[in-house]
């Protein structure tokens, strides 16, 4: 008689393609009500077989405990997941302007360029309607973003045709018949604008060699990436969200400031589900990298070097201040390799400011450092870094869809 238990579970692994493979003997043992064995519950079941999941779980839950650092890509300011719940329940208490505005003014800080300019837009905008709601202001604007959205269209399709014209009358033409192409494509909404901006950015890859020049190649790269989304295009955003409901709008202006892990080696390539791959990195970018490698990536957005550095030296004044779990005391120099090995080098930042743990912590006095507890759960605050950082510029991505 076969051991239904043991057969089960040497069969049973975590791949999904080996869950047909329960033997149907065992199948029928395990279905019939009278043979059948007691196995442990399923809430059980899944802890044991996928227990190395849940350690994973723990260790991005640390990452993720690091809260409010500036995005090391970008260097927007992170929300955290409690922050966002915190703002989807607020808004869906009541729909009026002067709710959100009052309920996100707070995160504002926080949101990206374009989500901030489309807040300012509503903050206006609301002043003269305080009962009308953040979906109303969306749908009144809709048609004059449309129109802007084309104009813009129409204006970077004249400088890229103007550059390929530069460079040679095979390259002119070529640009010229492409753009006239898409200018008669009919553009409906933000889809639309996002297909032509793709064909485009393709095309400019493709005739590479007919452009050769590299200085041009990359001035209508960044032409075309300036094509506008609703990730870089307040218009384009509008008119991406017009008819959607305000909560779902309200809370896109802030969704993607949440700080996310991002594997710096990616695991398709066999990186490890270890804090030292990981960086706490805004939901947008982390999205928009897609599969670029990292060297490629620092080499499109020089900033992420300087914002690397302001994202350490935030995650070491924490650490310094005890404000994070002891795992995280090494953190900043146990991601250094990954870094270092994914960018060729080009990525490096100073830790020196990491004070060395000894074992024995001096303990906080209750009554003066209750505020730092649990800093990350928190609602956000502008956080003063004690030691001044280098004046920074903000810097705008050109981010690709
Ligand atoms: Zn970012």
């Amino acid at each position: 008689m076969i051991n239904p238990i043991s057969n089960f579970s040497f069969n049973f692994t975590p791949f999904a393609q080996s869950q047909n493979r329960i033997k149907t003997d065992v199948q029928q043992v395990l279905t019939n009500p009278i043979t059948r064995p007691k196995l442990p519950q399923p809430t059980t079941m899944m802890a044991l077989l996928y227990n190395n999941i849940s350690f994973t779980g723990h260790r991005e839950d640390l990452v993720r405990s690091i809260g409010h650092v500036s995005c090391p890509c970008c260097g927007t300011k992170m929300l955290t997941n409690g922050d966002m719940e915190d703002i989807s329940k607020e808004l869906s208490k009541k729909d009026t302007a002067e709710h959100y505005i009052n309920t996100l003014h707070p995160y504002e800080e926080y949101m990206h360029k374009t989500e901030k300019d489309v807040f300012h837009k509503f903050e206006q905008w609301g002043k003269e309607n305080p009962k009308g709601t953040l979906s109303n202001f969306l749908a009144e604007n809709r048609e004059s973003s449309m129109k802007a959205c084309k104009d813009k269209q129409s204006e970077v399709f004249a400088k890229i045709n103007s550059i390929a014209s530069s460079i040679s009358s095979q390259a002119g033409e070529k640009f010229a018949n492409l753009t006239k192409v898409y200018s008669n494509t009919p553009v409906n909404n933000e889809e639309d604008m996002k297909t032509v901006r793709k064909n485009i950015l393709s095309d400019i890859k493709t005739s590479k060699s007919i452009i050769n020049n590299e200085e041009k190649f990359k001035e209508l790269k960044t032409l075309a990436d300036s094509l506008p989304t609703s990730k870089n295009s307040t218009d384009a955003f509008i008119v991406r969200y017009a008819g959607k409901p305000s909560e779902k709008i309200g809370t896109r202006l802030v969704k993607l400031s949440v700080g996310t892990i991002e594997h710096v080696k990616p695991q398709a390539d066999g990186g490890r589900d270890r804090i030292e791959n990981y960086l706490l990195e805004c939901g947008e970018c982390n999205h928009t990298r897609g599969d670029v490698s990292l060297k490629d990536w620092v080499e499109e957005h020089p900033e992420m070097k300087e914002n690397t550095q302001k994202y350490f030296d935030e995650v070491i004044e924490k650490i310094n201040n005890n404000e994070l779990g002891r795992e995280l005391d090494n953190y900043p120099n146990a991601v250094r390799g990954a870094l270092k090995e994914q960018s060729k080098g080009t990525l490096t930042y100073d830790t020196s400011a990491l004070k060395p743990k000894t074992d024995e912590r001096p303990k906080k006095s209750e009554n003066t450092d209750k505020t730092d507890k649990s800093e990350s759960s928190k609602k956000p605050q502008t956080h003063k870094p004690n030691k001044p950082h280098k004046p920074h510029h903000h810097h705008r991505l050109n981010l690709a869809a």
